[in-house]
């Protein structure tokens, strides 16, 4: 085994950079759990309401609640937003997916055993193509398959974490809300693919309409399975598994943390222990949860309540006919005109239609990029109401007409009948002949600010520029100001 340059370096201190820890001899090995909720109307298998934020445990029935007798009717709505999914993913799906029950006891498990699937998942094999600035990376996709959740442990501790509570309240409202769980291969290398990836994913379930996603009320979660291996080797070592992690950047912070503490194990002669990590942002060591189940653990059997799922043909077609073009395919092709950055403020700002349509209709590509990412987004505007036509012509007009004007006929443009033309009819000022007199009289009037400037305090040019441009209303060439205003004084 090689060692690496780390060694020799300082120690650093959490949140490692990777540089400093032997990255040219080791390779991370990265693979992702991600759990979406779907908002359908209803829960997995029973009627209760499927929501977040009710009063606690007032969207539960026999079913959910797991009664004796009580028996699970599969929601269809959810399986074919599954199955969607999937074919976004480029997944085969299964001509016959299982339910099975994966028995384990917790006290937000009432049945003590979870429904979800387990050899023969809804869809299997698939990719994301991950771009990034260097090309795009496809993830492999193991599964996704379908399942419920749990309900909600409330750890009660000043934190809201399970690590110091000191007491656990049980909310049943989330128990059986239908829940995608997507299993990647372990192709990913290092951390900002990794946080890339679960943007993208994330990105895809909204577009997609099958879940909100959000990270804050847990309808996304994930878990990131870290190991390291000497760079070129193909062995898989022991993986730790990072829980809770409920942002894209405490995920990437996490697993760089835990390369660079797997690495400082390796290099000094230990062993990492297969365990699951707990990720506190809030502290620099991520303290161990539990040991890791093996699928063994869990017992699993089919569920003896449920028939097999078999989608038709029809169904697959059908739904494979509603698909879109997805955001990472989307990013890709508008980097071939724009920068990867741009393309990606774009895409994941939700404004890439929209400056699509601003290109079309005439406006120069870079420059309708850049006042959609600034200006636009500043200005807090949906882009689903604006007239793009009308748009297109304030973004072609921007260096002609006074700085103000564009800025109000921006903070208008979604409004209903909003026309560019009125804004369009200011020019900028930059005739010398036109500016010249008015420049004079204002140096004219301020004799003291002008003697301070000739004998050398210079900041005083900004006094006259902004002057002049308050006397002209703001419709001044601010660059033709500058130098006038030189000139004169
Ligand atoms: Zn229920």
């Amino acid at each position: 085994m090689t060692t690496g340059v780390g060694s020799t370096e300082p120690e650093k201190s959490g949140g490692a950079d990777l540089r400093g820890a032997g990255a040219g001899s080791w390779e991370p090995v990265i693979g992702l759990e991600i759990h979406v909720q779907l908002k359908t109307e209803t829960k997995m298998f029973c009627r209760c309401r499927n929501g977040f934020g009710g009063e606690p445990n007032s969207q539960t029935c026999p079913v959910c609640l797991a009664f004796p007798g009580a028996l699970p009717v599969p929601n269809r709505r959810a399986i074919e937003e599954t199955i969607k999914l999937g074919l976004a993913l480029d997944c085969t799906i299964a001509e016959r997916a299982v339910f099975h029950r994966k028995n384990y006891f917790y006290p937000d498990n009432p049945k003590a055993y979870q429904i979800s699937q387990y050899d023969e998942p809804l869809c299997a094999r698939g990719h994301l193509d991950v771009p990034t600035e260097h090309g795009v990376t496809r993830i492999g996709i193991t599964r996704a398959h379908l399942e419920e959740d749990a309900a909600k442990n409330v750890h009660v501790a000043a934190s809201g974490r399970i690590h110091g509570a000191t007491a656990t309240l049980v909310d049943f409202n989330r128990c059986g809300t239908p829940l995608v769980e997507i299993v990647t291969e372990p192709d990913i290398h290092d951390a900002e693919t990794a946080k890339r990836f679960l943007q993208l994913l994330r990105q895809t379930v909204v577009e997609l309409e099958l879940s909100d996603a959000e990270l804050e009320h847990g309808s996304m979660r994930f878990d990131v399975n870290v190991s390291v291996r000497p760079a070129g080797s193909d062995e898989l070592r022991t993986r730790t598994e990072l829980k809770n992690m409920n942002s894209f950047s405490f995920a990437a912070k996490g697993i760089e943390r835990e390369i660079a503490r797997q690495i400082r194990i390796y290099e000094d002669g230990g062993v990492v222990e297969q365990e699951t990590l707990h990720f506190d942002p809030a502290h620099e060591e991520s303290p161990p949860l539990r040991s890791k189940e093996e699928a063994q653990d869990y017992r699993y059997f089919p569920e003896p309540d449920l028939v097999p799922v078999e989608p038709g043909k029809d169904l697959v077609d059908r739904l494979r006919a509603t698909l879109q073009v997805l955001p990472g395919a989307r990013i890709t092709r508008i980097a071939e005109t724009l920068s990867f950055y741009d393309a990606d403020v774009l895409v994941t700002g939700g404004l890439d239609r929209l400056w699509t349509s601003l290109v079309d209709a005439g406006a120069d590509p870079k420059e309708a990029a850049n006042v959609l990412a600034n200006q636009f987004v500043a200005a807090g505007i949906d882009p689903g109401t604006v007239d793009a036509g009308e748009l297109a012509k304030l973004v072609s007009a921007r260096a002609e007409i006074p700085r103000a004007a564009f800025d109000e006929a921006l903070a208008k443009v979604g409004e209903r009948g909003f026309s560019a033309d009125p804004y369009l009819e200011q020019k900028v000022v930059a005739d010398t002949a036109e500016l010249d007199p008015i420049i004079q009289r204002i140096i004219d009037a301020n004799p003291a600010q002008a003697e301070q400037y000739r004998s050398g305090k210079e900041g005083l040019l900004g006094f006259f520029v902004g002057r002049v441009m308050k006397e002209t209303g703001g419709s001044a060439d601010p660059r033709v100001v500058n130098e006038r205003v030189r000139a004169l004084l």
